[in-house]
């Protein structure tokens, strides 16, 4: 790695630290990181000039050592937007560096690009204005996008918007002046549960997230794992039975095919139950309604069936079940622990927790706060425009 790079590193994994461990001291740091006492000090004395860190009156409620300063990103060392791009809605988070939230906000609309555009531009004017702040205040604005989207910000295609090669992050850093990030929306949603969620101590999880469709996220060896070609992860185009329903991707089958919500809502169709959406699947649910509690035994099945092979082939610490699988998955668990018991390998199985995201309906919009992060700490222009020779 050349020292551009290290130090870029160091300086995202000590301001991740501090996010972490607010009131910690110079010396937590150390020990958190594992940087050296002369790193630390040189990346918080950058971070002070560049006003994201500040020395509290208080002192440190770490417990290393003697007491010391405590350190905090203040609250006004800026704020990040985040938001999720979904046919005929738009969801917007701001929130300070840290990633706390600090509003919210929803657009309704059209799902033609230019309208999608011109809509995220009058939530971002509304949830600014709300909140009494203007752009220059905002370090960077990321979304998820039900998309396939290259690391460049080129968006290749998007089935449920119709949109296809669109250089949409040039197009959008145009119209908002701002840094823009971008990614599919389940990606960005695993990479919210490793920065806020459920897998911040995890360096191998996998991010399950049932909507219209099933999306995943295979974070491995500390990394979002893209593929080849950056299709890495659709879990919901598994087989999970080779001789089931044709899915929309052509094969027969997969797992999306059982476990999506419109999948289980057809499913209660043909059973004679016609219910809107998962909220109304989870309150017969919880009345112990005989036929949904049927069709959710049959869909926890295949999960289990996708799971158990997820889990021998790549051994994940944690199984995070996010989106609106989140809501009814608490009524599939007892039947999922029993089945995986059934199929997974032993050692795999006891070594990984299966647990529900914390973020709900909100999991993508927050995995915009995290390529937004990520982004502005990955490219720091105030490095750059902070004169300190760093010891490389
Ligand atoms: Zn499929």
């Amino acid at each position: 790695m050349n020292a551009r790079l290290i130090r870029q590193v160091n300086t995202s994994k000590l301001f991740h630290a501090l996010r972490q461990n607010p009131a910690c001291s110079q010396r937590d740091l150390v020990a958190l990181t594992g940087l050296d006492k002369a790193t630390v000090s040189t990346i918080i004395s950058q971070l002070e000039a560049a006003d994201l860190v500040e020395k509290a009156d208080q002192l440190s409620r770490g417990k290393v050592g003697r007491p010391e300063t405590a350190l905090n990103i203040p609250l006004r060392a800026g704020y990040l937007l985040g938001a999720r791009l979904e046919p005929g809605t738009i969801r917007l988070i701001l929130s300070y560096l840290n990633g706390d939230v600090l509003a919210r906000h929803e657009e309704h609309g059209e799902t033609d690009l230019e309208s999608s555009i011109r809509l995220l531009s009058q939530g971002v004017e509304h949830i600014l204005a709300q909140n009494e702040l203007t752009v220059e205040k905002v370090k960077a604005l990321g979304i998820g996008i039900p998309a396939l989207i290259d690391d460049t910000g080129y968006l290749v295609f998007a089935p449920n918007l119709g949109w296809r090669d669109v250089a949409i992050r040039e197009r959008l850093e145009q119209t908002f002046g701002l840094p823009i990030y971008l990614d599919n929306d389940t990606k960005a949603a695993a990479l919210a549960e490793k920065l806020f969620g459920r897998a911040q101590a995890c360096q191998n999880f996998i991010f399950l997230s049932g909507h219209s469709g099933v999306g995943g996220g295979l974070y491995l060896a500390d990394t979002l794992y893209r593929g080849s070609s950056g299709l890495a992860g659709e879990i919901g185009h598994m087989t999970v039975n080779p001789e089931g329903q044709v899915c929309s991707c052509g094969n027969k089958g997969c797992l999306e095919t059982y476990v999506s919500e419109s999948a289980i809502l057809k499913a209660l169709r043909e059973q004679g139950l016609d219910l809107a959406d998962v909220w109304a699947i989870k309150a017969r649910a919880e009345n112990g309604d005989s036929v949904v509690m049927q069709v959710l035994e049959n869909a926890t099945y295949y999960l289990a069936i996708a799971l158990a092979n997820l889990l021998s082939a790549l051994n994940p610490e944690k199984i995070i079940i996010g989106g609106n699988l989140a809501v009814i998955a608490p009524f599939m668990m007892p039947a999922l622990n029993v089945e995986l018991k059934q199929r997974a390998l032993g050692k795999p199985l006891k070594d990984c927790q299966l647990e529900l995201s914390l973020f709900g309906s909100e999991s993508v919009p927050m995995g915009g706060i995290a390529l937004a992060l990520e982004g502005f700490l990955a490219l720091p222009t105030w490095l750059t425009q902070t004169q300190f020779v760093l010891k490389e």
